[in-house]
Protein backbone atom coordinates (compact mmCIF):
# COMPACT_ATOMS: atom_id res chain seq x y z
CA UNK A 1 0.00 0.00 0.00
CA UNK A 2 1.50 3.53 -1.20
CA UNK A 3 2.25 5.75 2.24
CA UNK A 4 0.32 8.98 2.26
CA UNK A 5 1.90 12.27 2.22
CA UNK A 6 4.03 13.28 4.87
CA UNK A 7 3.42 16.15 7.21
CA UNK A 8 4.86 19.87 7.15
CA UNK A 9 5.16 21.85 10.56
CA UNK A 10 6.02 25.26 10.64
CA UNK A 11 7.76 25.34 13.70
CA UNK A 12 8.70 28.59 15.75
CA UNK A 13 11.84 29.19 17.82
CA UNK A 14 12.77 31.12 20.41
CA UNK A 15 13.06 35.36 19.94
CA UNK A 16 16.14 35.21 21.96
CA UNK A 17 15.82 33.81 25.17
CA UNK A 18 16.31 29.50 24.72
CA UNK A 19 14.22 28.29 27.26
CA UNK A 20 11.09 29.88 25.27
CA UNK A 21 11.31 26.65 23.36
CA UNK A 22 8.57 24.25 23.76
CA UNK A 23 8.42 20.45 24.40
CA UNK A 24 6.40 20.33 21.30
CA UNK A 25 9.13 21.98 19.02
CA UNK A 26 11.96 20.04 20.31
CA UNK A 27 10.04 16.83 19.96
CA UNK A 28 8.89 17.24 16.24
CA UNK A 29 12.50 19.08 15.34
CA UNK A 30 13.98 15.72 16.80
CA UNK A 31 11.61 13.50 14.54
CA UNK A 32 11.16 15.16 11.48
CA UNK A 33 13.30 13.51 8.82
CA UNK A 34 14.31 17.41 7.42
CA UNK A 35 14.35 20.49 8.90
CA UNK A 36 14.31 23.63 6.27
CA UNK A 37 15.89 26.64 7.79
CA UNK A 38 16.11 30.02 6.73
CA UNK A 39 20.28 30.08 8.05
CA UNK A 40 21.47 26.64 8.34
CA UNK A 41 24.32 27.58 10.49
CA UNK A 42 22.14 28.95 12.92
CA UNK A 43 19.86 26.36 13.44
CA UNK A 44 22.45 24.02 13.84
CA UNK A 45 23.59 26.20 16.59
CA UNK A 46 20.02 25.70 18.12
CA UNK A 47 19.79 22.21 17.48
CA UNK A 48 23.42 21.76 18.60
CA UNK A 49 21.93 23.31 21.86
CA UNK A 50 18.95 20.92 22.37
CA UNK A 51 21.18 17.66 21.56
CA UNK A 52 19.29 17.46 18.10
CA UNK A 53 20.95 15.88 14.72
CA UNK A 54 18.45 16.05 12.28
CA UNK A 55 19.36 17.04 8.73
CA UNK A 56 18.97 20.70 7.46
CA UNK A 57 19.08 22.98 4.48
CA UNK A 58 18.59 25.91 3.81
CA UNK A 59 15.33 27.78 2.25
CA UNK A 60 15.76 31.37 2.57
CA UNK A 61 14.24 34.00 0.17
CA UNK A 62 16.72 33.56 -2.59
CA UNK A 63 16.66 29.97 -3.05
CA UNK A 64 12.87 29.54 -2.31
CA UNK A 65 12.06 28.85 -5.73
CA UNK A 66 13.92 26.21 -6.58
CA UNK A 67 13.90 24.55 -2.48
CA UNK A 68 10.28 24.50 -2.61
CA UNK A 69 9.87 21.35 -5.25
CA UNK A 70 12.52 19.39 -3.95
CA UNK A 71 11.03 19.47 0.24
CA UNK A 72 7.29 18.82 -1.68
CA UNK A 73 8.68 15.82 -3.46
CA UNK A 74 9.92 14.24 0.21
CA UNK A 75 6.27 15.47 1.63
CA UNK A 76 5.18 13.65 -1.26
CA UNK A 77 7.10 10.80 -0.68
CA UNK A 78 5.64 10.32 3.14
CA UNK A 79 8.52 12.28 4.77
CA UNK A 80 8.29 14.99 7.40
CA UNK A 81 9.52 18.32 7.28
CA UNK A 82 9.98 21.24 9.86
CA UNK A 83 9.88 24.56 8.97
CA UNK A 84 12.18 27.26 10.72
CA UNK A 85 13.43 30.37 10.69
CA UNK A 86 16.27 32.24 12.09
CA UNK A 87 13.90 33.16 15.17
CA UNK A 88 9.95 33.35 16.26
CA UNK A 89 7.24 32.67 13.65
CA UNK A 90 8.55 31.66 10.31
CA UNK A 91 6.21 33.65 7.71
CA UNK A 92 6.17 36.27 9.82
CA UNK A 93 8.64 39.14 8.39
CA UNK A 94 10.30 35.70 7.36
CA UNK A 95 10.59 33.19 4.20
CA UNK A 96 8.34 30.13 3.80
CA UNK A 97 5.31 31.70 2.31
CA UNK A 98 6.33 29.62 -0.63
CA UNK A 99 6.00 26.45 0.53
CA UNK A 100 3.28 26.43 2.97
CA UNK A 101 1.23 27.56 -0.30
CA UNK A 102 2.58 24.84 -2.28
CA UNK A 103 2.07 22.27 0.88
CA UNK A 104 -1.35 23.62 0.95
CA UNK A 105 -2.52 23.59 -3.10
CA UNK A 106 -0.92 19.63 -2.88
CA UNK A 107 -2.74 18.53 -0.29
CA UNK A 108 -0.04 18.40 2.44
CA UNK A 109 -1.50 18.25 6.07
CA UNK A 110 -0.24 21.42 7.96
CA UNK A 111 0.77 21.54 11.69
CA UNK A 112 1.79 24.98 12.98
CA UNK A 113 4.07 24.92 16.24
CA UNK A 114 3.47 28.14 17.77
CA UNK A 115 6.50 29.81 19.43
CA UNK A 116 7.20 33.37 20.53
CA UNK A 117 6.77 36.07 18.19
CA UNK A 118 8.48 39.61 18.57
CA UNK A 119 5.14 41.64 17.83
CA UNK A 120 2.80 39.74 20.16
CA UNK A 121 5.58 39.67 22.98
CA UNK A 122 5.64 43.83 22.63
CA UNK A 123 1.58 44.33 21.84
CA UNK A 124 1.24 42.76 25.19
CA UNK A 125 3.77 44.42 27.28
CA UNK A 126 3.44 47.90 25.36
CA UNK A 127 0.96 49.19 27.91
CA UNK A 128 -1.59 50.12 24.43
CA UNK A 129 -5.01 49.06 23.58
CA UNK A 130 -4.32 45.58 22.08
CA UNK A 131 -8.04 44.80 21.43
CA UNK A 132 -7.52 45.76 17.43
CA UNK A 133 -3.92 46.18 15.98
CA UNK A 134 -1.86 46.42 12.96
CA UNK A 135 1.23 44.77 12.04
CA UNK A 136 3.15 46.53 9.57
CA UNK A 137 6.13 45.10 9.54
CA UNK A 138 9.07 47.24 8.25
CA UNK A 139 8.67 50.57 7.07
CA UNK A 140 9.68 51.04 3.69
CA UNK A 141 13.83 52.01 3.59
CA UNK A 142 13.65 55.42 1.64
CA UNK A 143 12.50 58.28 3.32
CA UNK A 144 9.84 59.64 1.04
CA UNK A 145 8.32 55.66 0.68
CA UNK A 146 8.42 55.50 4.82
CA UNK A 147 6.16 58.48 5.30
CA UNK A 148 3.69 57.70 2.50
CA UNK A 149 2.84 54.37 4.23
CA UNK A 150 2.75 56.12 7.21
CA UNK A 151 0.35 58.61 6.07
CA UNK A 152 -1.96 55.96 5.00
CA UNK A 153 -1.79 54.73 8.56
CA UNK A 154 -2.58 57.85 10.05
CA UNK A 155 -6.36 58.00 10.49
CA UNK A 156 -6.11 54.34 11.47
CA UNK A 157 -7.78 53.64 15.02
CA UNK A 158 -5.97 50.38 15.80
CA UNK A 159 -2.68 49.70 17.57
CA UNK A 160 0.16 49.99 14.83
CA UNK A 161 3.05 47.58 15.53
CA UNK A 162 6.66 47.88 13.32
CA UNK A 163 10.21 46.15 13.05
CA UNK A 164 12.34 48.29 12.48
CA UNK A 165 16.61 47.80 12.07
CA UNK A 166 18.70 49.88 14.77
CA UNK A 167 20.02 52.06 11.56
CA UNK A 168 16.66 53.25 10.77
CA UNK A 169 15.14 53.44 14.34
CA UNK A 170 15.65 56.98 14.72
CA UNK A 171 14.53 58.62 11.44
CA UNK A 172 11.43 55.89 11.56
CA UNK A 173 10.95 58.07 14.97
CA UNK A 174 11.05 61.12 13.09
CA UNK A 175 8.71 60.08 10.79
CA UNK A 176 6.71 58.67 13.10
CA UNK A 177 6.01 61.97 15.03
CA UNK A 178 5.97 64.23 12.17
CA UNK A 179 3.28 62.13 10.25
CA UNK A 180 1.09 60.59 12.89
CA UNK A 181 1.65 63.66 15.29
CA UNK A 182 2.22 63.50 19.14
CA UNK A 183 0.54 59.65 20.48
CA UNK A 184 1.73 57.24 23.11
CA UNK A 185 4.30 54.92 22.22
CA UNK A 186 6.35 51.93 23.12
CA UNK A 187 9.72 50.60 22.46
CA UNK A 188 10.78 47.10 23.33
CA UNK A 189 14.38 46.23 22.22
CA UNK A 190 16.05 43.08 22.55
CA UNK A 191 12.80 40.88 24.01
CA UNK A 192 13.82 37.81 25.90
CA UNK A 193 17.61 38.85 26.07
CA UNK A 194 19.93 39.96 28.83
CA UNK A 195 19.40 44.07 27.54
CA UNK A 196 15.49 43.60 26.98
CA UNK A 197 14.22 47.18 27.61
CA UNK A 198 10.55 48.48 27.27
CA UNK A 199 10.16 52.49 26.97
CA UNK A 200 6.92 53.22 27.17
CA UNK A 201 6.48 57.37 25.84
CA UNK A 202 5.07 59.80 23.91
CA UNK A 203 6.39 59.68 20.55
CA UNK A 204 8.04 62.80 21.16
CA UNK A 205 9.46 61.36 24.42
CA UNK A 206 10.84 58.73 22.08
CA UNK A 207 12.99 60.96 19.88
CA UNK A 208 14.35 62.60 23.05
CA UNK A 209 15.83 59.50 24.57
CA UNK A 210 17.25 58.03 21.37
CA UNK A 211 18.76 61.57 20.24
CA UNK A 212 22.51 61.08 20.59
CA UNK A 213 22.28 57.31 21.95
CA UNK A 214 23.60 55.08 19.19
CA UNK A 215 20.72 52.32 18.21
CA UNK A 216 21.55 48.69 18.92
CA UNK A 217 19.84 45.28 18.94
CA UNK A 218 16.34 44.04 17.58
CA UNK A 219 13.22 46.77 18.21
CA UNK A 220 9.83 46.78 17.92
CA UNK A 221 7.45 49.95 17.93
CA UNK A 222 4.67 50.00 18.81
CA UNK A 223 1.96 53.16 18.68
CA UNK A 224 -1.11 53.74 19.39
CA UNK A 225 -3.95 54.23 16.88
CA UNK A 226 -5.19 57.53 15.90
CA UNK A 227 -8.10 58.67 18.12
CA UNK A 228 -11.13 59.41 17.12
CA UNK A 229 -11.15 62.91 18.20
CA UNK A 230 -8.66 64.12 16.67
CA UNK A 231 -8.69 65.65 12.95
CA UNK A 232 -5.38 66.49 12.78
CA UNK A 233 -2.30 65.25 14.39
CA UNK A 234 -1.26 67.09 17.39
CA UNK A 235 1.45 69.85 17.09
CA UNK A 236 4.79 68.63 18.70
CA UNK A 237 5.72 71.92 20.88
CA UNK A 238 8.64 70.59 22.52
CA UNK A 239 12.04 72.22 22.11
CA UNK A 240 14.32 69.25 22.51
CA UNK A 241 12.65 67.47 20.20
CA UNK A 242 12.84 70.00 17.76
CA UNK A 243 16.41 71.17 18.28
CA UNK A 244 17.02 67.31 17.60
CA UNK A 245 15.80 67.11 14.54
CA UNK A 246 17.33 70.60 13.19
CA UNK A 247 20.68 68.79 14.68
CA UNK A 248 19.76 65.98 11.91
CA UNK A 249 19.45 67.84 9.56
CA UNK A 250 22.32 69.86 9.61
CA UNK A 251 24.63 66.96 10.80
CA UNK A 252 22.81 66.08 7.18
CA UNK A 253 24.35 68.93 5.51
CA UNK A 254 21.67 71.34 5.91
CA UNK A 255 22.47 75.09 6.57
CA UNK A 256 20.26 76.49 9.26
CA UNK A 257 17.50 78.02 7.10
CA UNK A 258 16.98 75.00 5.09
CA UNK A 259 16.93 73.11 8.40
CA UNK A 260 14.33 75.37 10.00
CA UNK A 261 12.23 75.11 6.87
CA UNK A 262 12.35 71.54 6.44
CA UNK A 263 11.61 71.01 10.46
CA UNK A 264 9.01 73.51 10.37
CA UNK A 265 7.91 71.24 7.57
CA UNK A 266 8.28 67.84 9.00
CA UNK A 267 6.68 68.75 12.38
CA UNK A 268 3.77 71.31 10.96
CA UNK A 269 4.75 73.74 12.81
CA UNK A 270 5.06 77.68 11.92
CA UNK A 271 8.65 78.65 10.73
CA UNK A 272 8.50 80.97 13.99
CA UNK A 273 8.46 78.05 16.72
CA UNK A 274 11.42 76.25 14.73
CA UNK A 275 13.31 79.60 14.35
CA UNK A 276 12.88 81.00 17.98
CA UNK A 277 14.26 76.91 18.71
CA UNK A 278 17.23 77.52 16.68
CA UNK A 279 18.71 80.36 18.70
CA UNK A 280 19.58 77.19 21.34
CA UNK A 281 21.71 76.06 18.83
CA UNK A 282 25.61 76.58 19.63
CA UNK A 283 27.62 79.32 17.06
CA UNK A 284 24.62 81.61 16.71
CA UNK A 285 21.81 83.59 17.78
CA UNK A 286 19.75 82.53 14.86
CA UNK A 287 19.21 81.01 11.76
CA UNK A 288 20.66 83.31 9.32
CA UNK A 289 18.34 84.58 6.85
CA UNK A 290 15.53 82.70 8.35
CA UNK A 291 12.45 84.01 6.21
CA UNK A 292 9.96 83.97 9.28
CA UNK A 293 10.73 86.84 11.63
CA UNK A 294 10.29 86.08 15.06
CA UNK A 295 6.78 88.62 15.98
CA UNK A 296 4.94 87.52 12.09
CA UNK A 297 4.01 84.31 13.85
CA UNK A 298 1.60 83.45 10.87
CA UNK A 299 1.69 79.28 10.71
CA UNK A 300 2.51 78.29 7.52
CA UNK A 301 1.55 74.31 6.89
N1 LIG B 1 9.90 35.89 12.65
C1 LIG B 1 10.25 36.87 13.66
C2 LIG B 1 9.08 36.99 14.66
O1 LIG B 1 8.26 36.09 14.72
O2 LIG B 1 9.03 37.99 15.38
C3 LIG B 1 10.62 38.20 13.06
C4 LIG B 1 11.74 38.14 12.08
S1 LIG B 1 12.18 39.71 11.41
C5 LIG B 1 13.31 39.25 10.14
C6 LIG B 1 13.31 40.35 12.60
C7 LIG B 1 12.74 41.57 13.32
O3 LIG B 1 11.83 41.15 14.33
C8 LIG B 1 13.79 42.40 14.04
O4 LIG B 1 14.40 43.34 13.18
C9 LIG B 1 12.97 43.08 15.10
O5 LIG B 1 12.26 44.18 14.58
C10 LIG B 1 11.98 41.97 15.47
N2 LIG B 1 12.53 41.14 16.55
C11 LIG B 1 12.92 39.87 16.47
N3 LIG B 1 13.38 39.44 17.66
C12 LIG B 1 13.26 40.47 18.52
C13 LIG B 1 13.57 40.67 19.89
N4 LIG B 1 14.12 39.70 20.62
N5 LIG B 1 13.32 41.88 20.44
C14 LIG B 1 12.77 42.87 19.71
N6 LIG B 1 12.47 42.74 18.41
C15 LIG B 1 12.71 41.57 17.81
Amino acid sequence: MAAGPGQLYICGTPIGNLEDITLRALRVLREVSLIAAEDTRHTRKLLAHFGISTPVVSLHEHNEAQRTPQILERLMKGESVALVSDAGMPLIQDPGQGLVRAAAAAGIPITVIPGPTALVAALAGSGLPTDRFAFEGFLPREARRRRAHLEALKDDPRTLVFYEAPHRLQAALADMLAVLGDRPACIARELTKVHEEWQRDSLSGLVRQWAGRTPQGEFVIVVAGASPHEDEPAAVTDDAVILERLRAHIRAGADKKAAVRAVAAELRLPRRTVYQAALALPGEGAAPGADAAPGSGTPEN
